[in-house]
């Protein structure tokens, strides 16, 4: 029972790094895709790369499963240097968006693939692949259906079960969800972090989606421009961001230019900012709260900074409400709420937000020249 309880809980990754970059570039002409990367992947780490497009994330994917090799530094598996290792003599596995499934032919058939190359035996492979489909939540009765009459969730296990097969150490994901409607690639998020739990494997996942990596991941490593800009947590990246950019990336953020006088963050019109404690003065810098710890201010209440302005918006994000609150000439403030923590009228009413200093984050861009 206690082994049971203690295989729930995430890795440490504390634990043995299975795969590590040492200072790897990747230079295409004279433009580095990959930018002297060094990152130790763990032992049955759920580890996913998030960044905007051209950030790097399908360049870094292809050195480490073997499909390029870097233009400087080092890839090692469990220490072993693999730089030129072959995709097909790697310990690894990759699941595409396109998945690769052989169209005409059956699940069961698919799935066996990479037993049939290992020239294990049919009765061996049949009983592997209707473990697998177990697995993947799939019927047993899908062993003879053709791929072409599955739908796209059902292939995308298909997929997956193939890449089981495989047996990896490592299976890599280059956003194989992107393709699906909304609510099919909430259910696999799900899935595919209780398969990682199942299968003890290591998974090393690439998406846009800072949300789907938030779900699924122990850590999560965020790119911009062929470097990681922060590597932490779901938590630590969603709580403490870093940089304006990781704030940004993790979702729609209030943003505020302001600058840094004598300990106190003020804005272009002098309107002086609580916020936690900021080390030096900038003359640059942001100010961002996230909406939904921005909140409506009733008479009496309190807030560590208020605002006074009129909502000219509401959007229903289902359980949530978003607000929009014009506070300036042109400026907007985003309040987000649960639907039943409402303001005190709709659009057109005149509202006071406010949010707690500890709430809220200082970015400076630029330390003022002493
Ligand atoms: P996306 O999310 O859009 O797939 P990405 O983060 O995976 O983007 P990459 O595909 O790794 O980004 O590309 C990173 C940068 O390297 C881009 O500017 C791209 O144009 C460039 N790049 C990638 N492959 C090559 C290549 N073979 N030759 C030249 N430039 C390349």
């Amino acid at each position: 029972m206690a082994e049971a309880a203690q295989s729930l809980k995430p890795p440490e990754p504390a634990g043995q790094p299975i795969l590590q970059l040492r200072n790897v570039d990747r230079i295409f002409d004279s433009f580095a895709a990959v930018d002297r990367i060094t990152l130790d992947i763990y032992e049955r780490e759920f580890f996913t790369i998030v960044g905007p497009s051209g950030s790097g994330k399908t360049t870094m994917v292809r050195m480490l499963v073997g499909m390029d090799k870097p233009t400087n530094g080092d890839i090692l598996l469990r220490g072993e240097r693999i730089n030129d290792v072959p995709a097909n003599r790697r310990p690894t596995c990759m699941v595409f968006q396109s998945l690769a499934l052989f169209p005409h032919r059956t699940v069961g058939q698919n799935i066996e693939f990479p037993l049939k190359m290992r020239g294990v035996d049919a009765a061996t492979r049949r009983k592997r692949a209707l473990e697998l489909l177990d697995q993947l939540r799939l019927p047993q009765s899908y062993y003879g259906k053709m791929v072409t009459q599955c739908s796209g969730g059902e292939r995308q296990r298909v997929a997956l079960a193939r890449a089981l097969a495989f047996d990896p150490e490592i299976l890599f994901f280059d956003e194989p969800l992107s393709a699906l409607d909304y609510r099919l690639r909430k259910l696999l998020e799900k899935e595919l972090k209780d398969i990682h739990r199942e299968t003890g494997k290591t998974f090393v996942y690439i998406t846009h989606s800072l949300e789907e990596a938030m779900v699924m991941s122990d850590r999560i490593g965020v790119m911009n421009r062929g470097r990681f800009v922060q590597i932490g947590t779901p938590r630590e990246i969603y709580g403490s961001p870093h940089s304006r950019f990781v704030s940004e990336f993790m979702g729609e953020v209030n943003v505020i230019e302001v600058r840094g006088e004598a300990g106190a963050v003020v804005d272009a019109a002098g309107t002086r900012f609580a916020t936690p404690v900021v080390a030096a003065d900038f003359d640059t810098g942001t100010l961002v709260v996230r909406p939904e710890d921005v909140r409506f201010v009733g008479a009496g209440e309190s807030a560590d900074n208020r605002l006074t302005g009129v909502i000219y918006n509401e959007y229903l994000l289902g359980s949530r409400v978003q607000y929009q609150v014009r506070v300036g000439e042109g400026q907007t403030f985003l309040v987000e709420k649960l639907r039943d923590q409402m303001p005190p009228g709709g659009p057109g009413s005149a509202v006071t937000i406010g949010w707690d200093a500890r709430d809220s984050m200082v970015f400076p861009a630029s330390r003022l020249q002493q």
